[in-house]
């Protein structure tokens, strides 16, 4: 039974809680601060992962704070967190910093960075934007390389493997035009895929022998089909972001979905304003965008979110080894 009564003492308690816990929360940054990114075993995974993906879908929902619940109130203030963790991070160098990750996130051709260390570059305040496609090369691969040469900026193509001659030549053009080669799968078929941490390895070694065999480059980044998020793997997703990670590999996946896979019907229009409204609140985005025959509207989006993003005030920029992952499912170097 609850009596009007117990209305102050309750607001009394709830100070008390938010107290407590702010004092927990300035601790732990303290501590994060303090570990920067250092490497981690925990194996506490699952809670962390959930919530987290409470934060995604309410990013992509786009949803007023009126709205969160109280498990995305509690996720709200671990993002917070880890915002107040950069930003001591960052405090110290702060305008020596930026100019530095501006050029550390200008450089392109991740890809030829033989080693990974897992350290990433600070996150100021400068607005990126990572604009990836996904699933190609295709025959729209020359008509957003000519958009994105336009404009000036460089993006990121996680590729399928495609042995024919013409998608060799694509995947040179994409190396050669300055953007980012990452890896996506060879046979983009989840069945086979995710049937088995062996299948999972055989495909992974195939996409990455064919950009080598193709480009000379020794490509480091990686999206899982359907994303770290996915649903369809037979085997622990744990296991095989533990196998990318042993491979020297950093996955990416998103936190803007395009949604130019999600319905044939979409159009230009509709490709931008998903973008444009996913990315309000963001510093750091990472776009969803596929590069395959259907695509025809992703390309005639470009221009549009391309123009949009720079009057947000992002920087599009390609993705590197040195740039800070977002994972649905995190991995251990980023706990
Ligand atoms: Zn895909």
């Amino acid at each position: 039974m609850i009596h009007m009564k117990q209305d102050r003492p309750s607001f009394v308690f709830v100070m008390i809680l938010i107290t407590i816990m702010t004092i927990i929360v300035a601790g732990v940054v303290v501590a994060v601060a303090t570990g920067n990114f250092s490497r981690k075993k925990d194996e506490e995974k699952d809670s962390e992962q959930t919530s987290e993906k409470v934060v995604e879908v309410v990013a992509t929902e786009n949803k007023t704070e009126g709205e969160t619940t109280l498990e995305t109130t509690t996720e709200t203030e671990t993002t917070t967190e880890q915002e107040t963790t950069t930003e001591t991070e960052t405090t110290t160098e702060q305008e020596t910093t930026t100019e530095q990750q501006t050029t550390a996130e200008m450089q392109p051709s991740a890809g030829t960075q033989g080693t990974v260390d897992f350290n990433f570059n600070p996150v100021g305040d400068q607005k990126y934007a990572y604009l990836t496609f996904d699933d190609g090369p295709s025959e729209n691969t020359y008509p957003i390389l000519n958009v994105l040469d336009q404009y000036g900026v460089k993006a990121t193509f996680f590729t399928a493997g495609k042995t024919d001659s013409a998608s060799l030549e694509r995947y040179k053009a994409i190396v050669n035009r300055g953007h980012s080669l990452g890896m996506h799968t060879f046979t983009h078929d989840y069945g086979q895929i995710y049937a088995s941490l062996d299948a999972f390895k055989q495909d992974v070694e195939s996409i990455h022998k064919l950009l080598l065999d193709v480009t000379g480059q020794d490509v480091r980044l990686y999206r899982f089909p359907g994303g770290s998020s996915n649903r369809v793997s037979k085997v622990d997703i744990h296991t095989l972001i533990d196998y990318i990670t042993s491979q020297g590999y950093i996955y990416y996946d998103w936190n803007v979905d395009s949604g130019d896979a999600l319905s044939k019907s979409i159009c230009a229009e509709e490709i931008v304003y998903n973008i444009m409204t996913q990315s309000q609140g963001h510093n750091r985005i990472v776009v969803l965008m596929h590069d395959t025959n259907a695509k025809g509207e992703t390309v005639k989006a470009l221009p549009g979110i391309i123009e949009n993003l720079q009057a947000a005030g992002y920087q599009i920029v390609p993705l590197t080894t040195k740039t800070l992952p977002v994972q649905h499912v995190k991995a251990s170097y980023m706990r």
